[in-house]
């Protein structure tokens, strides 16, 4: 397994015709991915993508997010399949869109509206011009290294930008709630939003759960502002909790950025908001020539209702647990130094041995990805409800190999 004949031939040819064969997160040199990892990849069903060699793993990279229930859940790609048979992209939205918002105010527990884009840098930017076209005011506070999309204002790669691009950009540590409570006191009178991923999930180190004490005391900050409280889901959504990965903690944003996992796949993103926002939304010019396309919105209102319908966040939970379990018990009897970060759902590994590298990391995902296991070496993974005890039992199988390697080779 791994990177074949026509995955070399593809990448040489994309090399001439795309700058260096492939951009951003998907490259899998920039991405210091395994040597073995293939860049192209012919199709995916249920739990499992096949590269363009014919070689099939079962994937726990789930495309990097946006694959929840499977791969060409055959409930989402019937209703996909039923509106591209009456038109897509027309001179304006089809019923669908006020189905799936209805959807999602009786779904997302805060709320009270929505609106689709494409991108969760879409959702993002969208739900930072919201609040300032709400308050009248400029900065955003948002946790060092949080990732929150690729735009001038948020991407962590400055080349490209101006500096003036970041200046309303103002940082503070997550889950410390006096550095955020400085931050926005150097910016008095001017804060307009804070944005915060439901929990810890960027950086090289490990994922770390929200502290609800400083859940609560953003919601808290954010009230005695009145400034947003805007919560990025772009990567959470539907996976931790179906009514907003802070309900358990009942706390509830004023904005909510949705994409990735939202149409299982298909290109959506959503903001749900608070009533106390709507006018502001009626404010700010959004579009895009495909932001109210009817196919994804039809796939969207599939994948949300499976995943109420099914409790696909209880099933991803479970399995992410014994994911994380076996892994930790195999770590421990061949003596191997390993930490699995994060929510089950959306769990990382780092090994403790790793300073200032990823050599066992890689060592660990080359060998899983020969013994058919798709994972990653520093970004977290992503469960499925597509995934089964049985999958889980399989991929354990390939970990156990990764585990024998790092302790052969180190
Ligand atoms: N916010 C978060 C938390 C994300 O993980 C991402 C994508 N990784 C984004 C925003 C940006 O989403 P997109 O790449 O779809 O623009």
């Amino acid at each position: 397994r791994g990177s074949g004949p026509a995955d070399q031939a593809l990448r040489a040819r994309a090399r001439q015709v795309v700058p260096g064969g492939m951009w951003g997160h998907l490259s899998v040199e920039a991405n210091q991915l395994p040597a073995n990892y293939p860049q192209f990849f012919a199709s995916g069903e249920g739990p499992r993508v096949r590269d363009v060699d014919g070689h099939e793993y079962l994937d726990l990279m789930c495309a990097w997010g946006p694959m929840l229930i499977g791969y060409r859940n055959p409930k989402v790609e019937a209703a996909v399949r039923a509106q591209l048979d009456r038109g897509d992209t027309l001179n304006g939205p089809s019923a669908r869109m006020v189905e799936l918002a209805e959807l999602l105010v009786n779904t997302v527990a805060h709320a009270d509206w929505a609106v689709f884009a494409k991108n969760g840098t879409d959702a993002t930017s969208t739900s930072c011009a919201i609040a300032r076209a709400a308050t009248g005011r400029r900065k955003i506070l948002k946790a060092t290294t949080s990732y929150h999309g690729a735009n001038a204002q948020f991407n962590p790669f400055v080349n490209g930008t101006t500096p003036e691009d970041r200046a309303h950009i103002v940082e503070f540590a997550y889950n410390d709630l006096a550095s955020l409570e400085a931050a926005a006191a150097r910016h008095e009178g001017d804060v307009a939003a804070v944005i915060v991923t439901p929990f810890f999930h960027d950086g090289f180190g490990d994922l770390a759960a929200v502290d609800p004490a400083f859940a609560r005391g953003v919601r808290a900050l954010c009230d005695r502002l009145g400034a947003a409280l805007i919560l990025d889901e772009v990567r959470t959504g539907f996976r931790l909790d179906a009514a907003g990965s802070w309900e358990p903690l009942g706390v509830r944003p004023d904005l909510s950025a949705f994409s990735k996992a939202l149409a299982n796949g298909h290109a959506l993103a959503a903001v749900t908001g608070v009533d106390a926002l709507r006018d502001a939304v009626t404010k700010i010019y959004l579009t895009g020539s495909f932001w109210a396309q009817a196919a994804p919105m039809a796939a969207g209102i599939a994948t949300v209702q499976e995943v109420v319908a099914t409790d696909a966040v209880a099933a991803m939970r479970t399995l992410g647990e014994q994911l994380a379990d076996g892994m930790r018990q195999q770590a421990a009897a061949a003596g191997v130094g390993f930490v699995a970060s994060g929510h089950p759902a959306m769990p990382k590994i780092r090994f403790t041995d790793d300073v200032d590298s990823i050599d066992r990391a890689t060592q660990f995902c080359f060998t899983a990805l020969e013994h058919g296991a798709y994972l990653h070496p520093w970004h977290n993974w992503f469960l499925s409800s597509a995934h089964t005890p049985d999958t889980i039992a399989q991929v354990l199988a390939a970990t156990e190999a990764g585990f024998q390697a790092v302790r052969d080779r180190f």
